[in-house]
């Protein structure tokens, strides 16, 4: 969470720190600001609210060649001008921004309460301004104080650090949220994410936890915390401009909507076997014998990726008959979960950030288990630690609801689902008829992202509604689950997923002419028993959309969607799309902020 830049070189530093905040801002959003130094002075400029609204506030014309800014997502105290970073200490010398949350700040708070420190926020992160100064007094370089204190906390971090009396510098320290370096030509860059840095390098190191890096405008060292030197291989950043801008839609969702068919090309590309009718996926780094010794698959995940394990995991076994179970990743890390050597864990995260999944990631690792990512951001945290995977190759996400991203992950488990299947029981003939319908999928979804008139004339009938449930069986009950997030995520619709064979159990109750419910019908055997639920809805007065792959004869819905007929396991990809756009338009209609919901911000990368 949070994003964080930093800059140092001989341009102006506050318009490269304001234009990588405003690529960051999906990290967070309640507030922001920017440190610079100059002519051995410390200006910060700061307050509450979205960046551009901050960004009126920093004098343009003040020339600093070295700056950090920060788009703070709360974790420690309101989003209030004083909680803002930029932190500095009391000798206004050094300033801090900071990504991450530092476990023992209680202690640590107290500890320079009683030393006289009078502190100006109620941030965790104001604590590193004070103790870094502390340190720096006797510390021989801004560098080792950053070391010095960085031992005495715990917590995860991504922080930048600048002191007014050793300018032309920036200290970067990381541990559990990320931190990388762009190098440019006599500049660098810092940044907490390579896509606040795709304008000015394509050439960039990731740091590791641990690493502490000194970047000055011709150069960077990078040690360890007990000062040795450590490499860090450079890499090169894949993002194109052009995928980070909106490209004349209103929003990045519905940009990402539209994206989608070009998306699952992408995930699919080079991976569907013909010739053997199954799917190539070398970068899992499994033997087929490893593959065959698989008893059972557990998929962790937070939010959709979560829910998106949820349905994997029935695709999985409907098409490898191997039992597979999903359990979002901080459940999983807390219980001291039993690690099986015949168990293959798979950890999704669009970011590949995602602290709670990361440490379960670590925690599979350490009990010898074998871990592999399915992960969007290429050379990420969770990426590199998982000894291989699948990336999703969907392109930058900066929205904060996930849509095509989570269209993708369903395009990989369908793709593992079909790669272990035809290593067991699937006959060659399925094979042949499931990656028959992978090829036509793009242009499937294609026609459907089009379709917006009548899911929007849709959203502007129920936008006044308080509540809505949405129910599916089997595949469809995954796929209420995500309409469901995605509707109370972006327009704040009270929304809640159910089974449909759950509705007499107790949902019935709250059933009535002010209660929608979307109704998932995908053309399987379940068909039947979801049209007995309807009549259940009908019978209390709900009013019923359905989505559905076959026209309802017999039974009145107030409203239905057809989705085009595909192969039984994409059926439920395919429900996705309607109901993006239908909490998309809701969302426009209710006038709510929709690239950057209120609460929320993407990669989570704090417990
Ligand atoms: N814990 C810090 C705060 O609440 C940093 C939050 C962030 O990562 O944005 O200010």
């Amino acid at each position: 969470m949070c994003g964080i830049v930093g800059y140092v070189g001989s341009r102006s530093a506050i318009p490269v720190l304001l234009e990588g905040l405003r690529r960051l801002e999906y990290r967070g959003y309640d507030s922001a600001g920017v440190a610079i130094v100059r002519a051995n002075k410390l200006a910060v400029y700061k307050s509450k609210g979205k960046v551009r609204e901050v960004a009126q506030t920093v004098p343009k014309r003040v020339r600093a060649s070295v700056g950090i800014g920060h788009t703070r997502w709360a974790t420690h105290g309101e989003p209030n001008d004083q909680n803002a970073h930029p932190h500095v200490d009391s000798g206004n010398r050094i300033a801090i921004v900071h990504n991450g949350i530092i476990e023992n700040a209680h202690q640590i708070r107290r500890h320079l309460e009683e030393r006289g420190v009078a502190l100006a926020s109620d941030t965790d992160s104001e604590l590193l301004a004070h103790l870094i100064a502390f340190e720096r007094e006797t510390a021989a370089t801004l560098a080792d104080a950053v070391r010095q204190v960085l031992k005495s906390i715990s917590g995860a971090y991504g922080l930048c650090v600048v002191d007014r009396d050793e300018p032309g510098q920036i200290v970067v320290a990381r541990n559990g949220s990320p931190a990388v370096i762009g190098i440019g030509d006599g500049e660098m860059f810092v940044a907490s994410d390579s896509v606040a840095l795709v304008r000015h390098t394509t050439n960039v190191v990731y740091l590791d936890d641990g690493d502490v890096a000194t970047v000055r405008s011709d150069g960077y060292e990078i040690t360890d915390f007990d000062a040795s030197p450590v490499e860090r291989d450079e890499s090169a950043i894949e993002t194109s401009i052009g995928s980070l801008e909106k490209d004349g839609f209103d929003h990045f969702m519905l940009k990402e909507i539209a994206d989608q068919p070009d998306c699952i090309q992408r995930t699919l590309r080079g991976r569907v076997d013909d010739r053997f009718n199954s799917a190539r996926l070398d970068g899992l780094n499994l033997s087929a014998q490893d593959l065959l010794s698989i008893r059972r698959i557990k998929i962790l995940g937070c939010g959709s990726a979560y829910i998106s394990g949820l349905i994997g995991g029935r695709l999985i076994e409907q098409l490898a008959r191997v039992p597979v179970d999903a359990e979002p990743a901080a459940e999983f890390r807390y219980r001291n979960a039993i690690i099986e050597p015949d168990t293959l864990y798979l950890a999704v995260s669009q970011s590949g950030e995602t602290y709670d999944t990361q440490i379960a990631v670590e925690e599979i690792k350490r009990k010898g288990g074998t871990v592999r990512g399915i992960v969007n951001a290429v050379g990420s945290s969770i990426a590199r630690t998982c000894d291989g995977g699948v990336y999703l190759h969907a392109g930058p996400e900066i929205s904060v609801v996930a849509t095509k991203t989570f269209l993708s992950t369903l395009t990989v488990f369908v793709l593992i689902g079909l790669f272990l299947g035809r290593m067991r029981d699937m006959s060659p003939g399925e094979g042949e008829r499931l990656t028959t319908a992978l090829a036509a999928f793009p242009g499937l979804i294609a026609d459907l992202v089009e379709q917006h008139e009548q899911i929007e004339a849709l959203a502007r009938k129920y936008v006044d509604f308080k509540n809505a449930y949405f129910i599916g069986r089997n595949l469809g009950y995954g796929m209420a689950m995500e309409g469901a997030l995605k509707l109370k995520e972006v327009s704040y619709l009270h929304a809640e997923a159910y089974p449909a064979s759950e509705l007499k159990h107790g949902p019935l109750a709250l059933v009535s002419p002010e209660t929608v419910t979307v109704a998932l019908i995908p053309d399987d055997d379940l068909i039947e028993r979801n049209l007995a639920s309807i009549e259940e809805i009908k019978a209390r007065r709900g009013p019923v959309v359905a989505i559905t792959q076959v026209p309802l004869s017999g039974v009145s819905v107030d409203d239905e969607i057809v989705v085009p007929k595909t192969h039984p396991a994409l059926a439920p990809l395919a429900m996705l799309i309607p109901l993006q756009i239908l909490a998309y338009y809701v969302a426009l209609h209710r006038g709510c902020d929709i690239d950057q919901p209120r609460n929320l911000a993407k990669s989570v990368t704090v417990e």
